[in-house]
């Protein structure tokens, strides 16, 4: 995406004075490294349309004390959503990363009009809203290339302008993004844990994900597509898979394979669930611990080699399937260790638990986390946070 496109300039500004406070034109035009005629030009119709409020001033090097720009009071929400292949479900999320109470709405992503239906509920959510809003944040589960035309397997998209439309129904920033690379963002702002710049945030559950964080910044790759480690062929001939290809790791540790080889291994019953096989793992069924130690040893000689190409300061393991890591957890660790040298086996793994707003948030903080990420305003993600927290 072309950072300096007037609209990406507009959401860039909204989101370094929602989160840094009040500055003047002088410092957003320093800060976000554009020239003083270009803020001056992006912030008239923020100021016109209510966005924006000049409040106040400062003194300035001998010239006219300078114009601070604020936040109007009221917008400092943003619109979080998610997308799946079956539902649109969406919060309002504060700052601070406080999601609101979230709604969700039945759909068929597949079935013709999909993609108008969403940008029209998203209208009449922002319509409908008491609060300002200052942007919205999608995090889907697919890829926005670089000129933002998002493409996704399992959605049945193939390159739709959805920021666009969005933005055009609603006159607000929106940024879409890959829904794993969304929870490393928020991960980066909200995390009460360590905060690390080189960082390899894993999911899973459905799907096997991997958001790379490198150098502060989350890595997308030539069409945003970075990160797919489930689908990291380790079985040439091995089973077909929903990407296309065969033997991916999904293949063998997805929840639908795992719960089809708990069936093959009599662990479950001929109609058995990946849920069936969480409860039947933490009632101590000894077969499902063990099919669950494999799973882990699976990720953990995959994940190896990420960890010798990246060399992260940490793993963090997160995603709806966590909440059985402890199953996962021996097996994972044993197959890392064995693949890192002596020196790289204290490698730190944490396990972010999955929550309700998790996926809210996420998304949310793609709208707070923009004059950082999409400006190319080189920050660490400890500056970031000092910069939110500070800006509260
Ligand atoms: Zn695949």
């Amino acid at each position: 995406m072309d950072a300096r496109q007037p609209d990406d300039l507009a959401a860039a500004l909204i989101g370094l004075i929602g989160t840094r406070g009040p500055l003047s034109r002088a410092e957003a035009s320093r800060l976000l490294k554009v020239s003083p005629a270009r803020i001056t030009q992006a912030t008239r119709p923020l100021v016109d349309a209510g966005v924006l409020t000049e409040s106040g001033t400062v003194p300035s090097g001998g010239g006219r004390p300078a114009i601070l720009l604020d936040i109007t009071n009221g917008r400092r929400r943003a619109l979080g959503v998610k997308v799946t292949p079956n539902h649109l479900a969406f919060a309002r999320v504060d700052l601070a990363g406080m999601a609101g109470e979230a709604s969700s709405i039945d759909m068929d992503m597949r079935a013709p009009g999909a993609i108008n239906r969403i940008v029209d509920t998203l209208a009449t959510q922002v319509r409908a809203g008491d609060e300002e809003l200052l942007g919205i944040g999608l995090a889907l589960p697919g890829s926005p290339d670089r000129n933002g035309l998002v493409t996704s397997a399992i959605l049945g998209w193939h390159r739709i302008p959805l920021a666009t439309m969005i933005m055009h129904a609603t006159g607000l920033p929106v940024f879409v993004e890959n829904d794993v690379n969304a929870l490393a963002i928020a991960a980066q702002l909200y995390d009460d844990g360590p905060v690390a710049d080189d960082r390899l945030l894993v999911t899973i559950g459905y799907g096997i994900g991997c958001a790379l964080t490198l150098d502060g910044h989350v890595y997308r790759g030539a069409h945003g597509s970075a990160g797919e480690l489930g689908h990291i062929v380790v079985q040439p001939n091995g089973e077909p898979c929903d990407c296309g290809l065969t033997g991916c790791l999904e293949t063998l540790i997805g929840d639908n394979a795992l719960a089809r080889r708990a069936v093959i291994l009599g662990v479950l019953p001929e109609d058995g669930t990946k849920d069936d096989l969480n409860a039947v793992a933490r009632a101590g069924h000894a077969g499902a611990a063990d099919l669950f130690d494999w799973a882990g040893q699976q990720l953990g000689d995959t994940l190896a080699s990420l960890v010798h190409l990246f060399d992260p300061e940490d793993v963090v393991i997160s995603g709806e399937g966590a909440d059985v890591w402890e199953f996962w957890e021996p097996g994972f660790t044993r197959s890392l260790r064995a693949h890192l040298p002596s020196h790289r086996r204290d490698l730190r793994v944490t396990v972010r638990n999955w929550g309700e707003d998790t996926w809210a948030r996420g998304a949310a903080s793609l709208v707070f986390a923009s004059p950082f990420d999409r400006v190319g305003v080189s920050l660490s993600g400890r500056r970031v946070r000092q910069m939110l927290r500070e800006g509260l």
